[in-house]
């Protein structure tokens, strides 16, 4: 069972995917983009500033991100996803918000270099203003921090992106309202997570 966490930086996915995972058995963890994609040259050169951003740039960034996630599903997702939970910091949601937020609005396209990728089982969409998560973000203590991340009008325009799902309908993506208390929230995913299971369970019988 694949269950991926989504929404913009310093929603909280990764708190969020940390609390699950130490509450269930059998879970494997993984995340979305790999090293293939984060340490390639041409990614690094775009989000340090050192190169102009154009329409080729951004649909060349994007499908080595749809390459990377396909690379990603086979050799992490696929080996597992029928003998545990696989939870996923990040799945192709992210790059549909993020690279129409850097300015690619060419969704059918998008949709098309991405469409091999399953759908998970249930995607958590953590929605929060972009100013409360600009507000974590700074407040994070991480030495590795990237100019996007700061950017406000990346932010919104990738929240808007999600919460529209610019990608289509999708039945198993349920937004969650992340402007709460860690708390909160870690009780409303393991409510959705526990039914979610549940119905699996019950199918799979
Ligand atoms: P993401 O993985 O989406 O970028 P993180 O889980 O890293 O977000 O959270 C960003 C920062 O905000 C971290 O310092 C984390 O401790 C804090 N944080 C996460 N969820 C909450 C919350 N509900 N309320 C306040 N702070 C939070």
């Amino acid at each position: 069972m694949l269950v991926a966490f989504c929404g913009i930086d310093g929603s909280g996915k990764t708190t969020q995917l940390n609390l699950v995972k130490s509450e269930l058995e059998n879970v494997y963890v993984t995340k979305q983009p790999t090293d293939f994609y984060r340490n390639n040259e041409r990614f690094m050169q775009y989000i340090n500033c050192e190169i102009s951003v154009s329409d080729f740039l951004l649909r060349e960034l994007a499908l080595l991100a749809a390459s990377d996630k396909l690379k990603h599903y086979q050799l992490e997702v696929q080996p597992v996803v029928d003998s545990g939970i696989i939870l996923s910091d990040r799945y192709v949601y992210s790059s549909f918000a993020y690279f129409y937020a850097r300015g690619l609005h060419d969704i059918e396209w998008l949709k098309e270099i991405n469409k091999y990728l399953p759908e998970p089982n249930i995607t958590f969409c953590f929605d929060i203003t972009p100013e409360t998560a600009l507000s974590r973000i700074e407040k994070r203590t991480s030495n590795c921090t990237i100019a996007e991340e700061h950017n406000i009008n990346i932010l919104r325009a990738a929240r808007e992106a999600f919460i529209k799902k610019i990608w289509g309908f999708s039945k198993n993506f349920v937004i969650i309202d992340a402007n709460r208390s860690i708390e909160e929230i870690h009780s409303d995913v393991m409510m959705i997570l526990e039914e979610k299971i549940r119905n699996e369970r019950h199918t799979a019988l």
